[in-house]
């Protein structure tokens, strides 16, 4: 493509923006703390947060909350409420260190109402710092009276601040500054912007949406840092071995903070050993090794990640939703959840590729939509 930078450049490109509002310095054998202030809220958060959506073991949270992280990120329906029920547990009694959000994905307002309720208890608290409209895509998926619940909770004292997730942050902009809301979530990671896209959801061009965001005071949490965080892959069949050097995460959030329109990220995370290579993200800023590292694993990736363009969209004469049946691949293979891909594969609605002859549905980004369909269909038809 004419004058497109080169993918390390593209991935070195802002590497000098660092925006540390604060930092605790680090300790012999405990990793360096940052904090940036996030948005209108004021609230002063790390710049690794933790998705909780994966974890059970409790060690996990409490070596997090030693460490300093205090952003913790939840849903209702993460393992069908598990998830929220392991942080509330392991929050007791220290549920004041640190700021809590969660979301219902809920498409009216009587469950968005019901499940804030419900994460409440299972979290054990009474109230949660920002509670998100969970994925929501464009402004006809947020209706009055759902604005008018989250308004109400937030009277009600369960809620301190209004947040909003979205896939299609340039989408929902206008809406989500005219309805005032507090906080965004939206992917945000170094291979959206392979290719510019009609949606504008591409991380050179999103900049002005989040100039937009930072303006209107709405602070920026970047989710799907890890552009899948492939480890091994199986394409045409063949068990592929992503290349995952050491140093890839790390890598990745410090992408994503490079530019300071983002104030923190909500990075899933598994296991102890995850956590402590995800703290070392916020000891050093992004480097040309780290471009190096990001530009293979993007290489690697490109058939099967999807950038949450829209491209496809439409292009399926029988309605299949191509970009979620191919997220929800990715959370199976890439983030190891077969469950979440399953559910997200089953909220896609009727894919009936197996009528289908032949595919013509094509991504401008190169995933090979043919293959992650007929994958699809093997792993959860
Ligand atoms: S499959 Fe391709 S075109 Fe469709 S949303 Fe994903 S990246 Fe965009
Ligand atoms: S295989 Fe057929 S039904 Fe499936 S996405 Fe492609 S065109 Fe649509």
């Amino acid at each position: 493509m004419e004058n497109m930078p080169s993918r390390r450049t593209f991935l070195l490109s802002g590497a000098a923006v660092t925006a540390v509002a604060q930092t605790k310095p680090e300790e012999p054998g405990s990793p360096a703390v940052r904090y940036r202030v996030l948005g209108r809220t004021g609230l002063k958060v790390t710049e690794l947060g933790f998705g909780s959506e994966a974890v059970s073991d409790l060690s996990v949270f409490e070596r997090a909350l030693d460490a300093g992280i205090n952003f913790f990120d939840s849903a209702r329906n993460y393992q069908n409420g598990n998830a929220e029920r392991a942080l509330g547990a392991a929050l007791r009694g220290k549920r004041n260190q640190v700021i809590l959000c969660t979301r219902s994905y809920a498409d009216n307002a009587r469950q968005a109402a019901l499940d804030l309720d419900d994460s409440l208890k299972a979290l054990g608290t009474d109230h949660v710092d920002i509670w998100y409209l969970g994925q929501k895509d464009s402004p006809g998926e947020i209706k009055d009276d759902m604005l008018d619940a989250q308004h109400a909770a937030q009277k009600a004292g369960k809620i301190r601040f209004r947040g909003v997730s979205s896939h299609r942050p340039a989408a929902i902009a206008d809406f989500a500054i005219r309805q005032k809301f507090d906080a965004i979530q939206i992917p945000y990671n170094f291979a959206i912007g392979t290719r510019r896209d009609p949606f504008n959801l591409d991380a050179s061009n999103l900049d002005p949406t989040l100039d937009r965001f930072k303006e209107a005071g709405i602070g920026v949490v970047a989710m799907k840092v890890m552009a899948g965080g492939y480890r091994g892959i199986k394409i045409e069949e063949k068990n592929l071995d992503i290349h995952a050097r050491s140093g890839s995460r790390i890598a990745a959030i410090r992408w994503a903070l490079r530019n300071d329109r983002v104030q923190t990220t909500s990075v899933r995370m598994m296991d102890r050993d995850q956590l402590e290579e995800n703290l070392r993200a916020m000891s050093g800023t992004f480097s040309e090794r780290d471009a190096r590292l990001l530009a293979a694993y993007t290489d690697a990736v490109r058939p099967v990640l999807c950038r949450m363009c829209g491209g496809c969209d439409g292009q399926c004469p029988y309605g299949t939703p191509v970009g979620d049946v191919v997220r929800a691949l990715m959370y199976a293979e890439g983030y190891g959840s077969y469950e979440k891909g399953l559910e997200t594969f089953r909220s896609a609605g009727a894919v009936r590729c197996s009528e289908c002859r032949t595919c013509t549905v094509s991504c401008p980004n190169g995933v090979r939509v043919a293959e992650r369909m007929r994958r699809a269909q093997q792993l959860f038809g």
